[in-house]
């Protein structure tokens, strides 16, 4: 790339430092040409909070695209993260390489969007378990998420970004004065371009008010099993979802619920039993071995590996994740364009790198527009629907 002075480089305000607003900002840094400054309330260096999902997830790659494009987007980042975690890398430890088991008892024939995971294979009947009707395994990676997050933070400040902390209550404030809105007021040079990913922010913040997003409350519990290295799933035929995935640190975190338009922010005591005792018929391996040796295990096995239940709300969208941009109206009569990537649902850690370039490729395509500004632009194949994901 030739050599751009400062005075060159094209002022961005990516807004949200959850792990869609981390892996845009990067992504947009690393390709050259921009300062970069993330504006946002919470940031993963904070205590874990239902305000901030990207702290809750699993998070394990297991892609449930239903469309071309969600296909690119899951696909694109499962490449990066295989690489990141190859044995050897200095990131490997943020992730676990592991081999995945689904159990499906819901009406589904075959799993041909997982088809290019490594090692995927369809299991013999012999090897299902009750209430499945089809089975499959694949290898994948499964992250640990709060250091992958502080991760991903710690390498966009090391290549010179900015981070700001600020609440926002209407996308017009950046769109004027930039991240100084949030320091003294005094904003060096005007901003090119806005970048948002809010998340279920998107559903409140002026300029925005998108209310095709709703929260997918999704429970948890994270138990301390080192002697599991494996992941599983079952999908009940009433959709009970129950997954178990182990983290680089020893910890497994087992789930699940997704219940839509819940916005509860604690863990329900009852639900956190459930799960226990979904994810223990799952995954009886999960008893601490010694459990194991003298009588058939109970949930009362697991309490003693208990580190915490959690919970948190997954910034579901109708549609499926909005990416495309729109221009405002900013100081002195200029159009500054904002590009919208949001509304992840269960799959923001499995999409970040692949919508992260998408959203690269429309700021640049609306940076680089001669004349009149388009009212919108959008990324390709877009979906018109959306999925719940992990
Ligand atoms: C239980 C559970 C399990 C999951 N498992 C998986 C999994 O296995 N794999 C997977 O890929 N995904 C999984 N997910 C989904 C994943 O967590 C989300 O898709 C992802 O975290 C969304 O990230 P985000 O950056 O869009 O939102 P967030 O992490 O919520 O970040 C939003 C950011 O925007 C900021 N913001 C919002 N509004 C404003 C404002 N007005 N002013 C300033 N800042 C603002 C916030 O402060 C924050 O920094 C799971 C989610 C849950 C809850």
């Amino acid at each position: 790339m030739a050599q751009i002075n400062d005075e060159q480089l094209k002022e961005i305000i990516v807004i949200g430092a959850g792990v869609v607003g981390l892996t845009t900002a990067l992504r947009i840094q690393e390709k050259g040409g921009y300062r970069v400054t993330i504006v946002a309330e919470t940031f993963p260096t904070d205590p874990k909070s239902i305000r901030y999902t990207s702290h809750w997830a699993g998070a394990h790659h297991v892609s449930h695209a239903t469309d071309e494009r969600q296909r690119k987007m899951d696909q694109e980042t499962f490449k990066v993260l295989w690489e990141l975690s190859a044995p050897g890398r200095d990131t490997e430890n943020l992730f676990v390489r592991h081999q995945q088991t689904e159990y499906r008892g819901d009406d589904l024939s075959s799993a041909d969007w997982l088809e290019f995971m490594p090692d995927f294979k369809y299991l013999p009947e012999n090897e299902l378990i009750v209430g499945s009707r089809l089975a499959y395994s694949f290898s994948t990676i499964t992250m640990n998420t709060p250091v992958y997050l502080n991760w991903l933070l710690a390498r966009f400040l090391a290549q010179n970004g900015s981070i700001v902390r600020g609440s926002l209550q209407h996308i017009g404030q950046v769109i004027e004065g930039g991240a100084s809105i949030f320091t003294d007021g005094k904003a060096l040079r005007p901003v090119d371009a806005v970048v948002a990913c809010v998340g279920l922010g998107a559903r409140t913040l002026g300029g925005i008010e998108d209310k095709d997003v709703y929260p997918i409350r999704g429970q948890t519990v994270l138990l301390k099993a080192p002697w599991v290295r494996f992941g599983r799933t079952m999908t009940a035929a009433d959709g009970t979802y129950t997954y178990t995935m182990p983290r680089s640190d020893g910890t497994m975190l087992v789930g699940g619920t997704r219940v839509p338009n819940d916005w509860y922010p604690l863990p329900r005591p009852e639900i956190t039993e459930d799960i226990l005792a979904r994810a223990l018929a799952l995954t009886p391996e999960l008893a601490p071995p010694h459990t194991r040796e003298n009588h058939a295990t109970t949930v009362n096995d697991l309490l003693p590996i208990v580190i915490e239940p959690g919970c948190g709300l997954r910034p579901g969208r109708k549609g499926g994740i909005r990416l495309e941009a729109e221009w405002f109206d900013g100081p002195k009569g200029r159009k500054v364009p904002v590009v919208f990537n949001y509304g992840h649902a269960g799959y923001g850690f499995l999409s970040s790198w692949g919508s992260a370039s998408m959203a690269l490729e429309i700021l640049e395509g609306v940076l680089s527009g001669n004349g009149a500004p388009p009212a919108k632009a959008v990324a390709e194949n877009a979906s018109t629907i959306g999925t719940p994901g992990n």
